[in-house]
């Protein structure tokens, strides 16, 4: 239903409401044009409603005065301009509507020749929607809010509780900063919005007033730059940015103290300091995200994708509170749409980080495991590897086999052509010996020009075939350095399994013993120890 809205500033002293009600004042109410009230900061005002036509409906009428937030309205309406005064802050009142517009529920018998009036007290200059609908109409819209008003924080406190779980697992306060951050975030929501003063026990702050909104939005902002600064890895990338961000947390914890304690802080300026921190810090932050991706981090990509949009919410709301704009619905909901969304890309993001983590640590743990010239096993894995299939041969009572495999007159190679062709031909023999090799297999660098190879499942005669062809590609293989070829020869001692071997080294020791009867049997050969078939492989 259309409204004709009047308005009159008093600046005397207060004028009793029947003055007003009796049309004491009629001809100072200057209309206005457009259907909004309009609060002062230092002083009460008055506002006439006029009906476009008479109200011909059974259903009640409902006016609603959107953006709450500090209000306290009261309003006395026909017929018997009964004052019935409401503020989101009254915990008491519940009309079953949500907070997220002040409602009352108006008679059938609205005509347009009674006004309605309202009485509004001082608060932040912000035009503020008046509406008057059908209560059912109004009952539909305000569902919508009240689903959404449960929506965004649900999903942001479902994102809470999974890095929740991350945080107490792996300890790292990254996750502890983004889980302060989000929940703060949804305080905010909630008192910003209304629906705090209407939830037990968060209506406790109720007296508070609009101060729960204010310390949940510094506690949120300082626990997202400390986020920011480690997810970001700013000190890297921006140093001096991340300085200037840690040094505004300094000022935002004292607006928080501030916004919790009354007496420190009597007036709206806690608001507007708030507001003007983050108008700076909102497109720092964005900056911030840019430096980091631009230096080939993932995380800034997130971080970027997950905050443009909240951080445009944020200084479109900073601004609409410092300029005093009316709040549209696209803001109201928006804000907290975009701190969820926010929530779950960087959720994703942190995901991102931990599979990172196990990449680095599988990494860290093959680097570990690997010899740093040849990339085969090192001597600690290689044995670990054989300890692991001993064992498990001699329990099981399968096959095991083991090559002791040693350059022959290495030595020789060094003094002619260098350490460092020495050094290219230990890496170049890797992949020959490799390709004979099964999966299961390993290969490992004992030390020097020796290595080991572990042939599970293969018997004695299964080993002397792979040494054998093992023998034969190094033999056929040439390392060309310089403008020479290199020939390299290996000596090749096998050892299997037999049920008189109580540990790896007694294996190792026989592979040793065969090899030693391999050099001396001439070298460029395989040679198996007599324990297991007593056979020495004649020369190639
Ligand atoms: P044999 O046929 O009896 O095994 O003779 P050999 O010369 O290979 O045996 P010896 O054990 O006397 O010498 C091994 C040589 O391997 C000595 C050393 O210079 C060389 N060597 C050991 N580790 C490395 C390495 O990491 N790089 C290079 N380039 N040479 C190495
Ligand atoms: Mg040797
Ligand atoms: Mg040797």
């Amino acid at each position: 239903m259309p409204l004709a809205v009047g308005r009159f500033v008093p600046d005397g002293p207060a004028i009793a409401p029947a003055e007003i009600i009796a049309g004491a004042y009629a001809n100072t109410f200057v209309p206005q044009p457009y259907a909004v009230i309009t609060p002062l900061r230092d002083r009460d005002i008055w506002y006439r409603l006029n009906l476009a036509e008479d109200w011909n409906d059974d259903r009640p009428a409902l006016l609603s005065i959107a953006d709450p937030q500090g209000l306290e309205v009261t309003v006395y309406a026909p017929p018997g301009y009964a004052a019935v005064t409401y503020g989101i802050y009254d915990t008491q009142a519940n009309n079953g509507f949500t907070r997220h517009a002040l409602a009352f529920v108006l008679s059938r018998k609205l005509k347009s020749n009674t006004p309605i009036y309202l009485h509004v007290g001082p608060e932040r200059a912000i035009p503020r929607r008046v509406e008057l609908n059908h209560i059912t109409e109004a009952r539909i819209v305000d569902l919508a809010h009240g689903r959404l008003d449960v929506l965004f924080p649900a999903i942001q406190l479902a994102t809470l509780l999974v890095m929740l779980c991350f945080f107490l697992v792996m300890r790292e306060r990254m996750y502890g900063y983004f889980v302060g951050h989000v929940l703060f975030l949804v305080l905010y929501e909630l008192y910003a919005f209304g629906i705090g003063y209407e939830l037990p026990l968060f209506d406790l702050l109720a007296p508070l007033q609009a101060r729960p909104a204010w310390l949940a939005a510094s506690l949120a902002a300082i626990l997202l730059f400390l986020f920011s600064s480690v997810f970001l890895d700013l000190a890297q990338f921006a140093p001096r940015l991340n300085r200037f961000l840690g040094a505004l947390c300094w000022p935002l914890g004292a607006l928080a103290i501030c916004a919790a304690i009354p007496k420190f802080s009597p007036g709206w300026w806690v608001e507007d300091a708030l507001a003007l921190i983050l108008l700076v810090a909102a497109p720092l932050l964005a900056v911030a995200g840019v430096l980091a991706w631009q230096h080939g981090s993932r995380r800034g990509g997130f971080y970027l994708c997950a905050w443009i949009p909240g951080l445009t919410f944020v200084i479109v709301r900073v601004l609409q509170l410092l300029l005093h704009w009316p709040l549209p619905v696209w803001l109201e909901f928006g804000l907290p749409a975009a701190f969820t969304f926010a929530s779950i890309v960087l959720s994703f993001g942190l995901a991102d980080h931990t599979l990172a983590m196990r990449h680095e640590r599988d990494f860290a743990h093959r680097l570990a495991e690997r010899d740093a010239l040849t990339g085969a096993l090192n001597r600690r894995a290689i044995l670990a590897r054989l300890r692991a299939t001993f064992l498990h041969a001699r329990d099981s009572d399968e096959p095991l086999s083991l090559l002791f495999l040693d350059l022959d007159h290495f030595k020789c190679v060094n003094d002619s052509h260098g350490h460092r062709a020495g050094d290219q031909c230990l890496r170049a023999v890797i992949a020959p010996i490799a390709s004979e090799l099964r999966q299961g297999d390993a290969l490992g660098r004992y030390g020097g020009e020796e290595f080991l190879v572990v042939l599970p499942g293969a018997a004695a005669a299964n080993a002397e075939v792979v040494a054998e062809r093992i023998r034969q590609r190094l033999q056929e293989m040439r390392m060309q350095v310089s403008d020479t070829h290199i020939a390299l020869t290996a000596s090749i001692g096998v050892a299997a399994l037999d049920a008189r071997m109580q540990t790896p080294e007694d294996l190792i020791e026989c592979a040793d013993a065969a090899l030693y009867r391999a050099k001396s049997g001439g070298r460029n050969l395989v040679s198996t120890h007599p324990g297991i078939t007593g056979a020495l492989i004649p020369e190639h």
